[in-house]
């Protein structure tokens, strides 16, 4: 798959960026987190075909297996400039809709549920058709019967790549857009590899779901563009490595900078459940939590997953030096985690 670059320059990288410290990998870091995610059978198509024409009302009609026959509305085309690309039926959650924002440029794939802008999310996505919610009105989109107009500086993402076909380097590496879901707080330093960041696109809008999306996630550094060193950063060299804030309460929720999480500011509970959303991407080497917050979250991972799981995943209560878990203390980590993904 080919994969287009926005257009920011390495010049636009600062390196005032206030990053993770040194972190170098610790020995003996456990890799037993399971299998690499599972490769998704389906590409996304990468020439459009002209499809049906528009779908009756019938055809826009949620297919809801609890038995309710649906109000049957007459609901309008949506009038967003949005074009449909592709769709992948598939059980509730599973189905996707690959699509095209021509505002922004950006091509990328929607489960039911996620948010494609401010005040607009999936609500369905059938054979050839997405039910949409904007502003509490459902519009439908649909593909178009003729042939769709890509921009050579649009972006895609490759949600639905097959998995093994993407490069473990920074050659073909993305940078991660804004998004609804989430801010960046340095533009230019949010450059990863295609899996990294569709990885990362994922377990973020996993988040948004169990959370309703607020608050939102601050993302800080990946990667340089062209990957390597990335002063003040030993790690961020290779387009895996990602910083991002935990969940805190009250004002400083919405701040973009990090802020140093306590019992006073930590929601449990979110931070958990962005955590949670990370390591259930099936690909996530270790996360650097400082001790002290691993002790915050520990019995809250106790009363959600169990205490097997929570003792698989914390190096808490065995000390900081400890040789065990995915989340692993290391100095600097107390205003934000530093999540390692597998190739
Ligand atoms: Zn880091």
């Amino acid at each position: 798959m080919s994969v287009a670059r926005r257009g920011l320059s390495a010049s636009l990288v600062s390196l005032l960026v206030v990053g993770c410290p040194s972190h170098p990998v610790p020995d003996g870091v456990a890799t037993d987190t399971g299998p690499l995610s599972e490769a998704e059978a389906e590409a996304a198509p990468a020439t459009i075909e002209p499809s049906s024409p528009p779908p009756t009302v019938a055809d826009a009609t949620p297919t809801e297996d609890d038995g309710e026959t649906p109000e049957r509305v007459p609901w309008p085309p949506t009038e967003l400039p949005l074009s449909l690309m592709a769709t992948l039926a598939g059980e509730g959650g599973d189905a996707r809709a690959t699509i095209r924002d021509g505002d922004s440029g950006t091509v990328a794939t929607y489960r039911p549920g996620d948010k494609i802008r401010d005040g607009v999310h999936v609500l369905a996505v059938e054979d050839g058709v997405v039910e949409l919610e904007r502003d509490g009105e459902v519009e439908y989109l649909s593909m178009s019967s003729g042939t769709l107009e890509l921009s050579a500086t649009d972006a895609f993402y490759p949600d639905l790549a097959d998995d093994l076909a993407l490069p473990d380097d920074m050659s073909d590496a993305i940078v991660l857009p804004e998004g609804v879901e989430y801010t960046i707080k340095t533009a230019g330093t949010a450059w990863g590899t295609p899996r990294t960041i569709g990885r990362l696109r994922d377990a973020i809008r996993a988040y948004a779901r169990s959370t309703d999306g607020e608050p939102k996630v601050h993302i800080g550094d990946l990667s340089l563009r062209e990957g390597g060193l990335f002063p003040p950063h030993v790690s961020h060299r290779g387009g895996r490595d990602v910083d991002i804030g935990y969940v805190l309460t009250g004002p400083q929720a919405d701040d973009r900078r990090f802020i140093s999480a306590h019992a006073g500011n930590l929601d449990v509970e979110r931070t958990w459940a962005l955590l949670s959303a990370l390591l259930d991407t099936k690909a996530v080497k270790y996360v650097f939590v400082d001790y002290d917050i691993q002790r915050l979250l520990y019995d809250h991972v106790v009363t959600t997953e169990g205490g097997a799981v929570a003792d698989r995943l914390l190096q808490f209560p065995r000390g900081r030096r400890a040789s065990h878990g995915v989340l692993r203390h290391w100095k600097g980590h107390r205003n934000h985690f530093h999540v390692r993904f597998e190739r």
